[in-house]
């Protein structure tokens, strides 16, 4: 079979970025001995590690060789090195300007439960039993983005205001996006709305509506985002796939983080419109900040990365298998009772974070090995 060759960016970062990076390096080297992929990897600043170097989170030789790659993996931005740094320059900016400048509409973050960390869930075992939601956020448009906004008036009188607005094409192309995606999966969609009280909102639910009309394969409902946070806590297994716009799905993915128990455990994506082939170029990496707290300690947990490289099979080449492949490792070594610090539990064996990658390299093996005698 021919190799499918495909130019990755790693941007490493701060804090536990570099960290946990090195060993999505590590899994993206054994799929390059193991899978008819070939991977190059090329490396970028960004955030504190670029305003040290350059004075700038994204300096002008990362956006080019941001533009050309295929996918970038970036670790984490931040930390109180740069806390007293101007807004317009802060690490976190560098990031948010690399989502921009790639068009990048689609953030995608799933919150599943593995089995044997049910105890580490914010819920009763019962209830996180089976979780898998998939959050579908639009990224690029409404509160955080609409025109008019500021901050006006004196000491008394002042008052600050956003604007909530999404145009039809907007919405269009998250739903389509949502859509498209859950006939790879389990075809059903929840959208998530204020349509009750919000213009913005009703033009939403009716746009969404009228895209379903080309899915009706798809199973779509609708749910309002107040209602929608009690249903998460109350009963998470009944979502598969959750639409929404840009400020509800930044509040609900992090309500479904507590789901899953450790931050360190949340992957995540940011993608573009796709192309013909059906691939899509985006950002991946953990959901977790550059916990400048345990730093340079060998401790951080690399799950949540690796986890972002099976996002990258999955949603960007559309390769389920080798996705599956990588998660089925992690879960193989957190069975084994193999975990960090921060989901370590009575009766394991903790680990530092070059050996957690080590022992999933090791899981990968056993499961190819399992594979070959099984076919
Ligand atoms: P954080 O996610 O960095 O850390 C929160 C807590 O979770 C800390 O106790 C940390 O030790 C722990 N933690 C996080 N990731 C972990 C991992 N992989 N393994 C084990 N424990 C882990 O959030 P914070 O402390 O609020 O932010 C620190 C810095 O990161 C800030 O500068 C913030 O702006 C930045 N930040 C960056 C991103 C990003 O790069 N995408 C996201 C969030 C925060």
């Amino acid at each position: 079979m021919e190799k499918q060759t495909y130019s990755l960016l790693f941007l490493d970062g701060d804090g536990i970025g570099p960290e946990v990076n090195a060993e999505v390096k590590k899994v993206i080297s054994w799929l390059n001995d193991n899978t008819t992929y070939t991977f190059s990897m090329d490396e970028g600043l960004v955030g504190g590690a670029a305003i040290d170097a350059e004075g700038t989170p994204y300096p002008n030789s990362t956006q080019k060789k941001a533009k050309v790659a295929d996918a970038i993996f970036l670790g984490a931005v931040g930390g109180p090195k740069w806390a007293d740094v101007d807004f317009s320059n802060r690490p976190e900016q560098g990031l948010l300007n690399l989502r921009q400048d790639l068009n990048l509409f689609a953030n995608l973050r799933p919150a599943f439960v593995f089995d044997c960390l049910q105890e580490a869930s914010a819920l009763k075992a019962a209830y996180a039993s089976g979780v898998d939601v998939l959050i579908i956020r639009e990224l690029t448009g409404g509160l955080y983005f609409g025109e008019p906004r500021g901050l006006t008036g004196k000491e008394g009188a002042r008052e600050g205001f956003n604007t909530l607005r999404y145009n039809e094409e907007e919405i269009r192309r998250i739903a389509k996006f949502a859509f498209e995606t859950s006939r790879k999966g389990n075809r059903r969609i929840c959208s998530v709305d204020k349509a009750n009280v919000l213009e913005s909102m009703v033009l939403w639910r009716k746009v969404v509506n009228e895209v379903a009309e080309d899915y009706p394969d798809v199973e779509l409902t609708h749910m309002y985002v107040d209602n929608a946070a009690m249903q998460m806590v109350m009963e998470p297994t009944q979502f598969d796939i959750i639409l929404t716009e840009n400020m509800f799905g930044d509040i609900l993915s992090d309500l479904s983080a507590s789901l899953t128990g450790s931050i360190g455990m949340l992957p995540s994506a940011s993608l573009g419109l796709r192309d013909k082939s059906g691939f899509a170029k985006g950002v991946f990496e953990p959901v977790h900040g550059s916990a400048p707290d345990i730093a340079n300690k060998n401790i951080a947990n690399p799950t949540a990365a690796i986890l972002s490289l099976s996002m990258f099979l999955k949603h960007s080449l559309g390769d389920i298998t080798t996705a599956r492949l990588v998660v089925s490792a992690v879960q193989f070594v957190l069975a084994s009772g193999v975990r960090t610090s921060d989901i370590m539990e009575e009766g394991c064996v903790e680990v530092s974070t070059t050996e957690m990658g080590n022992q999933i390299l090791q899981a990968l093996d056993q499961i190819l090995a399992m594979q070959k005698n099984a076919s």
